[in-house]
């Protein structure tokens, strides 16, 4: 069986003291119980994943933690970008790619985004592949087939087995940071059509295996009703993450 994972992305939020201070906030509070039932993780920006590493390798913490973004490229003259072998050196166990975010502001195409999700791989990080219509094409009907042809192509090059191992986060664009929730119907629609849409290209075996997060306005309010449909694995938090009471609320679902 799959296990869910919460993933809380900090987005551009907290200085490093910060996030120690949420860290150790969330530490406080979570017990093996929750460990054993759910993956946590935080996606802290990269200047906080040093000390937020220190903190829970220092403290032997079960919490997982990684990157909101990863560099294609391996090293040398890319001014800005951080790569996987950094990443992987500080522990990563996840980068996201393609976030909706990235992708408006900062051009990022489903062909860097499957460079992204390879460079990952190489290095052992589980890339966390965003995708998802905007409300226009929402709007037109065409959310399947929209994000399925970008799950195809944030995809390429990525052999079964990698498959397998990755995640990916339906994230429609209308949705984050908007307050506005896909229903559990709508997340459940999507995240089923791209676990059929693995299964056909791949084995059935594949798709049984790939998690698919919902994310989008994720509050504690909504994540038992999102997380009752049986293909979503979980949720990419942003907002809602940056407050321990909530992201501990949204990982303990199954008490609600
Ligand atoms: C996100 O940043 O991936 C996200 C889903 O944000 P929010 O939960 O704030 O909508």
């Amino acid at each position: 069986m799959r296990k869910p994972l919460m993933a809380g992305n900090w987005k551009m939020n907290f200085n490093h003291l910060e996030a120690i201070h949420l860290v150790q906030k969330l530490a406080f509070t979570f017990t093996d119980d929750d460990y054993n039932t759910v993956d946590i993780a935080v996606l802290p920006p990269f200047t906080s994943i040093r000390s937020v590493e220190t903190l829970i390798h220092g403290d032997g913490l079960k919490l997982q933690f990684g990157s909101q973004d990863i560099s294609a490229f391996e090293s040398g003259a890319y001014t800005g970008e951080i790569s996987g072998v950094m990443l992987a050196k500080l522990g990563c166990h996840y980068s996201v790619v393609g976030h909706s975010e990235r992708r408006l502001f900062h051009g990022e195409t489903n062909e860097i985004v499957s460079k992204k999700a390879r460079a990952a791989l190489s290095h052992s990080i589980t890339p966390i592949i965003c995708v998802g219509e905007s409300l226009e094409v929402r709007e037109a009907g065409n959310h399947v087939s929209y994000t399925l042809d970008q799950v195809e192509k944030s995809l390429e090059g990525l052999s079964a087995e990698n498959v397998a191992a990755i995640v990916i986060a339906y994230e429609p664009v209308w949705a984050i940071g908007t307050g506005k929730v896909a229903t559990a119907q709508d997340a459940e629609e999507v995240a089923s059509g791209i676990r059929k849409w693995i299964s056909n290209r791949f084995t059935t075996k594949i798709g049984e295996q790939t998690r698919i997060l919902y994310g989008g306005s994720v509050k504690a309010s909504n994540i038992a009703e999102i997380m009752a449909g049986p293909n979503v694995d979980g949720a990419l938090i942003g907002g809602a993450s940056l407050d321990p009471d909530e992201f501990v609320a949204i990982c303990r679902f199954r008490l609600h």
